[in-house]
């Protein structure tokens, strides 16, 4: 799939009539459990050590990775078996630091691992290294992704509305106050370890020397739903609340998918549940353009 194909060329054809369902409908009580969210979830591998009591009560310690981090705790992939309710104690290779968690539940089985879902004992901790803004702030959010200050290397996750989106698509970077330096300063997507290219002054253009408002903003997104194949292709306008895109694939409107806007191919994507609000055909160019509209974080 070309996913640049998709939002270019011939006038949309909007049309009501519902299309035939390919994607079974969402039921409540799965997306109740994705609604439940208390803090963003940033989808990025970090190398971990566990140590602690296994299912048996053995003590084991083993190196392996977490791969979805969160203030509140992660999702790590583990080799043994760990009972819900038991704690560990995990340190992050990346930073050394470490922090007791308690194990949750078991998220699933994956061909390296079991993978459990631990959050720390005290959430005061910062174990990832990674700032995370109140979800309350994420009202009114068009993207959100792990971005970190190039001066001094601090990394959040960073809501962004429209024209900041909009400054990201086209440059990579952003340009924003960082807490840290007490200043504006570039933030670039991912942890300060991924490899970056200097980045040019001139180059640099922020959110207020924006002339005269576009209406597109075409973000790289991904989208996953249960049962379905992970999707990656650009947003045909994203605002604050929701984006639209098109797609071969039919979402159906009124079901919940997960999606990362914007998608970064390096790390650091945030998941957001949103809602498709509608899914029309688009006959000229075989795809179906969708409206989705993020679940607000209760
Ligand atoms: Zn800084």
């Amino acid at each position: 799939m070309n996913p640049e194909k998709l939002t270019t060329g011939a006038q949309e054809q909007r049309e009501e009539s519902s299309v035939p369902s390919t994607r079974p409908p969402e039921k409540e009580d799965l997306s109740e459990g994705l609604l439940k969210r208390r803090a963003d979830r940033v989808s990025m591998e970090t190398p971990i050590a566990v140590r602690g009591q296994d299912l048996e009560g053995e003590a084991f310690g083993e190196q392996t990775k977490a791969i979805l981090l969160s203030r509140l705790g992660a999702a790590i992939v583990l080799k043994r078996a760990l009972a819900p309710g038991s704690q560990i104690v995990i340190r992050n290779l990346a930073t050394g630091s470490e922090a007791p968690c308690r194990v949750v539940n078991q998220l699933g089985v994956r061909s390296d691992g079991c993978l459990y879902g631990v959050s720390l004992l005290d959430p005061g901790v910062n174990l990832w290294g990674i700032g995370f803004p109140p979800l309350a702030k994420a009202r009114n959010t068009a993207a959100r992704l792990l971005l970190h200050c190039e001066a001094c290397r601090n990394a959040e996750v960073v809501y962004m509305d429209e024209m900041e989106a909009e400054v990201f698509a086209a440059h990579s970077f952003l340009s924003r106050f960082c807490s840290q330096c007490q200043r504006r300063s570039l933030w670039r997507d991912g942890l300060p370890e991924t490899p970056f290219k200097p980045i040019a002054i001139s180059d640099v253009r922020t959110t207020n020397e924006r002339l005269q408002p576009r209406v597109q903003v075409r973000l790289r997104v991904c989208i996953r739903q249960p049962g379905a194949a992970e999707e990656v292709l650009f947003s045909d306008n994203v605002s604050r609340g929701g984006l639209s895109f098109k797609c071969p694939s039919h979402y159906i409107a009124g079901s919940i998918i997960q999606i990362a806007v914007p998608f970064s191919l390096s790390s650091g994507n945030v998941f957001v549940p949103a809602r498709i609000v509608y899914a029309r055909p688009v006959r000229t160019e075989g795809s179906i353009h969708h409206g989705a509209t993020y679940i607000q974080a209760k």
